[in-house]
């Protein structure tokens, strides 16, 4: 290993050996900015630090302006003249979307120490695939092992990393799938979706990207039957999905369950959803993208009671773990029929076996260490940190929810169950009414939030999911949401 202050022009040396083919040496910026490399580093680091430094400075959304696209550069300007064209030509359009008032989608934002172990991927880009020529793999394993833990699921579950929740759901339901299959006596992954005739999957309030799971499955968005929901709540009607169990005459279903839905952060009763496994067969999938993070959050940790009885469970890391994009994991209780659909037969790959190879598992072959972010900020901040960063985001939407309450012009249209507050304007809000008022409150560059219809009322939704959100940012919000709405 080179040591501090080891030449990287000694290490240049064997790149321009004859061992090269082709040509004698690598190409020029290639070279230059190998010899480079300690003082890029540096220059990078201080331009990130920068960037930091003004995150809750900078405006939290810009008004994207489209880009004419420059002619492919033939000779290259060097990784510091990209930098610098970076900064000039695209850095401007960023928005300040890791920042504390970025209250759109829940996105999160990136612990110092998850920023650290996403630039260390990168330093040592290993390929997480398989556990045959590095230890990656069994870094992976063990920080799902760490999540698992985190969620509260018991030692039967198994997982792996993917990009983010629409693939953790796909993965689930791509398991669900062949589960039908076991229960048919065929397996899908061989005979292909066609030999399970007609698939049911019931859910109350399912997230978009479970339909388009459904979509690529092969099985179909139409397949999704929506189940009502109680009055007033998101909430699956646990009474109207057995009624729709039993109408399937023994038929084997998929259920998708909701732990923490979009609009008010609803969970369905995952008990009570539960329990009907005794009665009736079905593969139990938990969409609990953000939801399970209320397993961290002493008072609201009942919420996601029953999720360690699921068949799968989907867990987003890049929205309240607060590592960068992408990342995510998904989980099971039957790795079986995981390595079914997504095993990858090659004799250079090996068999599946104990060894965690997760070029069997999901839809990718070659893969990032995805892991080593989150590795980082579990060791970093342990649970009690990260139960920190969930109770303080709970605290704040609560705040806002009785600011906003509070605000004339302004009304709550569900009580704050976690860290989402959704709200409308006074009157009869129009889909059109609703949209300029969120414009008008991003170009106020003070937050950024995200027009949604709940129940038929147009409305928005201020989500909460960033470790650096204060209660005085609370208050910055509060004061231009009712200062938007005030304005005719
Ligand atoms: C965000 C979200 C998803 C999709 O997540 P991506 O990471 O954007 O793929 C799925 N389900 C729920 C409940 C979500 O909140």
């Amino acid at each position: 290993m080179p040591g501090k202050g080891t030449s990287f022009a000694e290490v240049d040396r064997d790149l321009a050996g004859p061992a090269c083919l082709g040509s004698e040496t690598v190409h020029p910026r290639l070279s230059e900015d190998l010899t480079a490399l300690p003082d890029l580093l540096e220059t990078t680091r201080s331009f990130a630090q920068d960037a930091l430094a003004r995150l809750s400075a900078r405006a939290v959304t810009v008004p994207p302006r489209p880009t004419a696209a420059e002619p492919l550069p033939i000779d290259g300007a060097g990784a510091a003249g990209a930098l610098s064209r970076f900064a000039e030509r695209w850095e401007p359009g960023f928005s300040a979307g890791a920042g504390p008032r970025y209250l759109g989608f829940v996105t999160g934002g990136t612990t110092p120490s998850a920023l650290v172990g996403d630039w260390l991927t990168g330093v040592f880009d290993q390929n997480a695939a398989t556990a045959t020529d590095s230890s990656a793999a069994w870094l992976e394993q063990e920080t799902v092992g760490w999540l698992a833990e985190l969620f509260g699921l018991g030692g039967e579950h198994s997982g792996a990393f993917v990009s983010g929740a629409t693939m953790s759901n796909f993965v689930g339901l791509a398991i669900a799938r062949e589960w039908l299959g076991e229960q048919l006596g065929v397996s899908v992954a061989e005979a292909g979706v066609g030999a399970l005739g007609e698939v049911t999957v019931l859910s109350g309030a399912a997230h978009s990207s479970i339909g388009k799971a459904l979509s690529m499955l092969g099985i179909g968005r139409d397949r999704l039957r929506p189940v009502p929901t109680l009055p007033d709540r998101e909430a699956v009607d646990v009474r109207r999905l057995t009624e729709q169990l039993d109408r399937l005459d023994g038929r084997p279903a998929i259920v998708v369950a909701n732990a923490g839905t979009v609009n008010t952060v609803d969970f369905d009763d995952l008990v009570a959803v539960a329990e009907l496994k005794g009665r009736y067969p079905f593969w139990l999938h938990i969409d609990a993208a953000f939801g399970a993070f209320a397993a961290l959050s002493g008072a609201d940790a009942d919420l996601v009671r029953g999720l360690d009885a699921a068949d799968s469970v989907c867990a987003d890391l890049h929205k309240w773990l607060n590592v960068p994009y992408d990342s995510a994991v998904q989980f099971t209780r039957r790795r079986d029929l995981q390595v079914r659909v997504f095993q990858s037969a090659a004799a250079y790959l090996g068999h599946p076996g104990e060894h965690p190879d997760f070029v069997h598992l999901t839809p990718e072959s070659s893969r990032r260490l995805r892991a080593l972010a989150s590795w980082f900020s579990l060791v970093a901040y342990g649970r009690t940190g990260h139960q920190d960063i969930v109770e303080r985001n709970v605290a704040c939407a609560r705040r806002l929810g009785e600011l906003l309450a509070a605000a004339p012009g302004l009304r709550l249209l569900a009580p704050v169950r976690l860290n989402v507050v959704c709200f409308t304007l006074e009157g009869e809000p129009s889909e059109r009414r609703v949209a300029e008022y969120v414009r008008s409150v991003a170009e106020s560059g003070e937050t950024f939030l995200s027009p949604t219809v709940y129940q038929g009322v147009p409305a928005v939704r201020a989500a909460f999911s960033n470790w650096r959100t204060t209660p005085a940012d609370v208050e910055r919000v509060a004061a231009a949401l009712a200062s938007a709405a005030a304005r005719p």
